[in-house]
């Protein structure tokens, strides 16, 4: 039985698309809350496509589109989305991109992609929508960070080093508003299988290392994280501030 703890409140999920993001959109709309799914305007069909899900559920679910890594495209998306629902509870900052290079071969252009998207981005969409979740008194910032942003990882430094930095953002941020209701966590995926994760998966002697450090002896499906973010969006977390849950079968036990 899916909690019904949305009811009357706005959720945004960044890079709602596929993958995580997908599935979390569709699991804060089935817990009623009014969501909005975010992405480039290229993924206009696939959007399209998991609005009529959410509907065909019975959930609400709204398009709205920019690029997180470009400030105009986030402060006219942020506008448009308080415009047309007058509030946001809920922000979630999934959008993320990820390459594999061994260090020597990451180029610089290639370093600065991944820290566009996944820090700078996730940075300018809580940026746009902070002073309203001051003025609100009230808000929940959840981003996806990974558990590479803990350990590092061979062949995704720069990856690594961009989801470390999203892991120190959320701490940052949540000493900085924590007297003002709102709560900043990171969910911290490991291997999920999703078009990102599968990189991880095809090769079998890298799927092969995966298994065997993974207590749980599986890669985990996007279902299997947005619980978290359900739990970190709900009044259940309101003196939860700071986390980075690791959500990875048993990769990390600390
Ligand atoms: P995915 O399948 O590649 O989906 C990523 C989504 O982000 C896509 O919809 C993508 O759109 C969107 N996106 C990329 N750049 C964007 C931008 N500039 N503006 C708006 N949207 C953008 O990846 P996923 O596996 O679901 O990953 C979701 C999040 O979980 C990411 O932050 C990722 O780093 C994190 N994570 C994933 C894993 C894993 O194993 N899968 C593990 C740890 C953490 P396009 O389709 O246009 O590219």
């Amino acid at each position: 039985m899916i909690p019904q703890r949305g009811t009357n409140k706005v959720a945004l999920v960044t890079g709602a698309s596929r993958g995580i993001g997908r599935a979390i959109a569709e699991r804060l709309a089935a817990e009623g809350y009014q969501v909005f799914a975010n992405d480039l305007k290229a993924r206009e069909a696939e959007l399209a496509d998991l609005v009529a899900t959410v509907q065909s559920n019975g959930g609400q679910c709204a398009t709205i589109y920019c690029d997180v890594s470009d400030p105009a495209s986030v402060q006219a998306m942020a506008e448009e989305l308080l415009k047309k629902a007058g509030r946001l509870d809920v922000l979630v900052n999934n959008a993320g991109v990820r390459s594999v290079h061994l260090a020597d071969g990451i180029e610089p252009d290639e370093w600065d992609r991944m820290f566009a998207v996944n820090t700078k981005g996730t940075f300018l969409v809580t940026k746009a929508f902070l002073a309203q979740f001051r003025a609100n008194g009230s808000g929940r910032i959840i981003n996806i960070a990974s558990i590479g942003g803990k350990l590092g990882g061979p062949n995704e430094t720069h990856y690594c080093a961009s989801k470390g930095a999203v892991i120190n953002f959320t701490q940052g941020l949540a000493r900085e508003v924590a007297t003002q209701g709102i709560t900043v966590n990171a969910v911290c995926p490991g291997v999920i299988d999703t078009d990102m994760g599968r990189a991880h998966l095809q090769d079998p002697e890298t799927l092969r290392k995966v298994l065997e450090k993974t207590a749980m002896g599986r890669v985990g499906n996007p279902a299997d994280v947005v619980g978290a973010v359900g739990f970190f969006a709900s009044d259940d977390a309101a003196f939860i501030t700071g986390q980075s849950l690791n959500v990875d079968g048993g990769i990390i036990f600390d």
